[in-house]
């Protein structure tokens, strides 16, 4: 819950703005000041306040006590014109609050932690547990200090700039599941690289099955904070002894049918839990299903009988390949999803001039990894293998990723052994549409005109079934210095069926600063005046030129039929 103070009426109208908008997530809090500040302390997890920052510092310092515990803390000015991070930038979630304020309210957000502001990620904000000196060890990062990372356990993490000689006594970032201590000058990063598959019989104490599991994590010497989950089997799901030690390790419980399990090749199967559940191995086979390695092969707990099962397995991480469409080429058609990918990802792989586009918004250490013209099948495998190596990839293309681009390629060479995330971008035939008004109000196709990779026969057999069918057609790569005669002759299809005067929309560059876009006819066009920068939107032929502007209507009984509707 998100507690609003205010003192003044300016205040109370800025605060009742966030209440309307965010119904769900906020309490106002009357009354004086001070109270107010106090009580929603208590009992929210951020506070956004309309007064001073100084009145805010002294009326939340004598309440201050860890920073893992506190509130976020935002100020808001009596003007509306800033948001200010104040306490809680990251565990309190501030700085992340005042950006969206800040959107709300038409306010800039103020953020000053340190990494925030130079856009390296905090070590606390990975989303993996940490421990060790993360002030010093962020502050070396912050000062250019070298700071050496050692993964022994390969996880997607996003960009930090490492460096990459160990060298005694520097700093270090350590990222393992092993039950050590950090040293001087070091952090731990814990990945969630551990399942633990349990077994219980039927009334197992939680602390018989807490007591098996941490011995075994003990005894192999991990760390019960690397713990993704307990894995078992389905009739376990609810067993009490289960889901309260998986409470106390403050793991999920994972459950898989019995005839999953039993297809899992086992070290130690028994006749037991097949008898009692169908499947020669509950714990080994639970924690094994999803692959990895077996450090602790199935162990019993202490009890007589025994009553509980464990096994412990790791699991590498996975990699990550974004497939990131990155729109026609203005910053504002950039989706922000499509910006927190290229943040996230610590390796980026696309053509040279896409690179171009955004290489101003990556975070430092980002590794670049940009081809020219033509190297499309290597730069899909280039990602695909650097995911695979547990990576967080970014593979970015223009427009969408997905059309005449590097989605296909990429996912014909991946396994199911990475995530791929793909995030829509703005393609050219969108942005060029909205340019020219409203050429795809009805069914509507786009041709590549590069033979390059298709057959022409192809590509001619495409256009006279649009042609025929009527079907407003988007041409992109249209002609090129070397492709001169397609365009004409795609054109030429398509006035066989269409009228000379049919509209057609020229559009160079959509949203670049050198934006070109025409509406001229069929016969009018002149494909000299076209390039590879440029896509070409013929209409249908109910098109017509509206006061310069390309419109299909959205059907021919359509304006009749909504006429008939009462007014
Ligand atoms: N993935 C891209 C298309 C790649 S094919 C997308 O979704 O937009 C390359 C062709 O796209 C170019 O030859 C041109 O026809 C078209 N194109 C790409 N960006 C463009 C832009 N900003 N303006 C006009 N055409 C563009």
């Amino acid at each position: 819950m998100i507690g609003l103070i205010s003192a003044t009426s300016a205040g109370a109208a800025a605060r009742d703005r966030l209440a309307a908008a965010w119904p769900e997530r906020t309490r106002v809090y009357e009354g004086p000041v001070g109270d107010a500040v106090r009580r929603a302390f208590a009992e929210c997890e951020q506070l956004v306040c309309f007064l001073a920052t100084g009145a805010v510092v002294r009326l939340v310092a004598p309440l201050l006590g860890d920073k893992t515990t506190d509130p976020g803390v935002v100020c808001v000015d009596e003007g509306g014109r800033f948001a200010v991070s104040l306490l809680g930038g990251h565990g309190g979630g501030a700085n992340e609050l005042a950006a969206e304020v800040g959107e709300l309210l038409g306010a800039a957000p103020v953020v000053t932690t340190a990494t925030d502001a130079v856009g390296i990620p905090g070590l606390d904000t990975l989303g993996l547990p940490v421990e060790g000196d993360v002030a010093g060890v962020t502050r070396a990062l912050l000062d250019g200090e070298p700071v050496a990372l050692d993964a022994e356990v390969a996880w997607p993490l996003p960009p930090v700039p490492f460096a990459a000689q160990d060298t005694a006594g520097a700093y270090r970032v350590r990222l393992t599941d092993r039950a050590v201590e950090p040293g001087d000058r070091e952090v731990l990063l814990r990945p969630p690289s551990l399942v633990v598959g349990v077994g219980a019989s039927k009334g197992a104490p939680a602390e018989e099955v807490l007591d098996v599991v941490e011995g075994a994590l003990r005894d192999a010497g991990l760390s019960p904070r690397s713990v993704a989950e307990l894995a078992t089997v389905d009739a376990k799901a609810a067993e009490p002894g289960i889901v309260r030690a998986a409470l106390r390790l403050g793991v999920p419980v994972v459950t898989y049918s019995a005839g999953e399990l039993a297809a899992v090749e086992v070290p130690n199967p028994s006749a037991a839990p097949l008898a009692a559940v169908g499947t020669p191995s509950v714990a080994e086979a639970a924690a094994l299903v999803r692959g990895g390695e077996l450090l602790v092969p199935k162990r019993k707990s202490a009890g007589v009988p025994a009553m509980a099962t464990c096994a412990v397995v790791r699991r590498p991480g996975r990699g990550r390949l974004a497939v990131v469409g990155l729109g026609p080429g203005a910053r504002d058609l950039l989706t922000p999803r499509a910006k927190a990918e290229l943040l996230r990802a610590s390796v980026l792989v696309g053509l040279d001039q896409y690179v171009d586009q955004i290489r101003d918004l990556l975070r430092p250490g980002t590794r670049i990894l940009e081809s020219g013209l033509g190297a499309e099948e290597e730069r899909a495998r280039t990602a695909v293998a650097e995911a695979r190596r547990g990576h967080a990839v970014a593979l970015i293309g223009s427009g969408d990723a997905g059309v005449y681009a590097m989605a296909s390629p990429a996912l014909a060479e991946a396994s199911d052994d990475i995530d791929v995330v793909g995030v829509p971008g703005v393609t050219a035939a969108l942005a060029a549409a909205a340019i020219l008004g409203a050429p795809l109000g009805h069914d509507h196709v786009s041709i590549s005109l590069s033979d390059l990779h298709t057959p022409w026969e192809v590509i001619e057999r495409r256009v006279r079934a649009a042609a025929e069918a009527d079907i407003v057609v988007t041409f992109y790569n249209p002609r090129s210095r070397g492709r001169d005669w397609q365009l004409p002759k795609a054109l030429a299809i398509l006035a066989a069926h269409r009228e000379p005067t049919t509209p057609v929309g020229v559009v160079r560059n959509a949203s670049r600063p050198d934006q070109a876009a025409r509406v001229t006819t069929l016969a009018e066009l002149d494909p000299a005046t076209v390039d590879m920068m440029t896509v070409v939107a013929v209409g249908n032929t109910a098109t017509r030129n509206i006061a310069g502007r390309m419109v299909t209507p959205r059907g021919y009984r359509w304006q009749e039929s909504t006429q008939e509707e009462p007014k």
